[in-house]
């Protein structure tokens, strides 16, 4: 058949370009070392920030969740899939960013496509970094808004953008708070001000931040000390939260426009029970904390300076996201299977995903690596780092 041989050229494309990738499948649960194949493999790529994944109390509260509710909701949301755990898991939300309200979504990626579509109208326009996540370009592109798209973290770009701006009837500044692939952190004490300044709204995707920045892990806005200054605060459930799922924290106006207009929260089910009760355990436990996200940022900075000391180029980063930048995409998956050979796992990231010259393997620290485990992988990393002259 025509489609199967077209895909078939396409497929091969990848292969000849390096970028063609077989699903790496683990029989062990997410943890620091995990199973793959026969062999034990230490995971430096899971976005298990906090190894919240198998903490004992969030297990026993998914167990408890489905002896009483079950094993799914049933429905969407708005029939009979709102559940008395969604719903508190919702406020709890909110009380923990110290927004008015909260409204969580399948997934980080509904999310934003969700918040995104149910705020950005035909009159509007939505100026965005270059380097923000997928979830957010496709929800961008499910919108009739304007779009600008302004350089990474380019102050000045931003501040050109919003000065031509002023006749959009509104004007959304949307930025990762912790980009996904290269670890640095957003300049949001800047972009509120120049929102501030040209009348614009902020808001902030901090998948990669909550749990990992800020007090109790509250995320960018908490981190700069920016309360009441940044308008939409989107969150993920699915990493440092170790569950899955997606939230907007804002005001309430807004909440109550998602329940209306954001179309995965009305045409998708909602949540199990056992992923709410989970989520809702995780807060509390992530509330009386402090110590975990401190735990995570302190071994992150440990590893990227010795990371650094070997002589690698790990970027921008300055959060527990590590790029090693490796160039193009068949020299990065060759770095990432040397490694795995190794015994660790260090994901390659390489075109589209990033720019075809910036391939990188994407290191992830969790608070969970023990001294022990980050010397492993400093030591496996230097040997294979050597042989591709990435190291002294
Ligand atoms: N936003 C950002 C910045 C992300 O990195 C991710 C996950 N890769 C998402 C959103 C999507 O989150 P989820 O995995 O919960 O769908």
């Amino acid at each position: 058949m025509q489609t199967w041989e077209t895909i078939q050229t396409e497929l091969e494309q990848l292969r000849t370009e390096g970028r063609y990738r077989e699903l790496a499948v683990w029989s062990s649960g997410s943890d620091t070392w995990m199973d793959l194949g026969e062999r034990k493999i230490l995971q430096m790529s899971s976005n298990n920030y906090l190894g919240f994944t198998n903490h004992p109390a969030l297990k026993n509260a998914a167990i408890e969740a489905i002896e009483k509710y079950g094993v799914g909701s049933g429905s969407v949301r708005t029939i009979t899939g709102t559940l008395d755990i969604h719903d508190q898991l919702e406020r709890e939300l909110a009380h923990f960013k110290g927004t008015e309200a909260a409204l969580v979504f399948q997934s980080g990626f509904t999310a934003n496509q969700g918040a995104l579509a149910a705020l950005l109208g035909p009159d509007d326009v939505v100026i965005s970094d270059e380097l923000n996540h997928a979830s957010i370009i496709d929800g961008i592109r499910l919108t009739k808004a304007t779009r600008r798209i302004y350089g990474h973290s380019d102050m000045n770009e931003l501040e050109e953008v919003l000065k031509a701006a002023g006749t959009f009837k509104q004007r959304v500044i949307v930025t990762d708070g912790v980009f996904s692939m290269d670890g640095d952190i957003a300049k949001l004490p800047e972009i509120v001000e120049l929102a501030e300044k040209y009348d614009a709204i902020v808001y902030v995707d901090d998948a990669h931040a909550s749990g990992v920045l800020g007090y109790c892990g509250k995320g960018s806005t908490d981190h700069f000390g920016l309360h009441g200054r940044v308008h939409v605060q989107i969150g993920t459930l699915s990493k440092a939260i170790g569950a899955v799922g997606g939230y907007v924290a804002g005001a309430e106006v807004l909440k109550k426009l998602m329940i209306h207009k954001a179309r995965p929260f009305l045409f998708s089910t909602s949540h199990a029970p056992s992923v709410a009760a989970t989520c809702l355990a995780a807060v509390r436990l992530l509330r009386e904390n402090p110590q975990l996200p401190e735990q995570v940022r302190a071994n992150a900075d440990r590893f990227r300076a010795a990371l650094q000391r070997l002589g690698f180029d790990t970027g921008a980063s300055e959060t527990p996201i590590i790029p090693i930048i490796t160039g193009d995409p068949a020299r990065t998956m060759a770095f990432s299977d040397r490694l795995l050979e190794e015994g660790i796992y260090a994901q390659g990231i390489v075109y589209p995903t990033v720019a075809m010259d910036k391939g990188r393997v994407r290191l992830i620290v969790t608070a969970c690596h023990t001294e022990q485990d980050l010397d492993f992988a400093l030591q496996a990393l230097e040997k294979v780092g050597k042989q591709f002259s990435l190291v002294r």
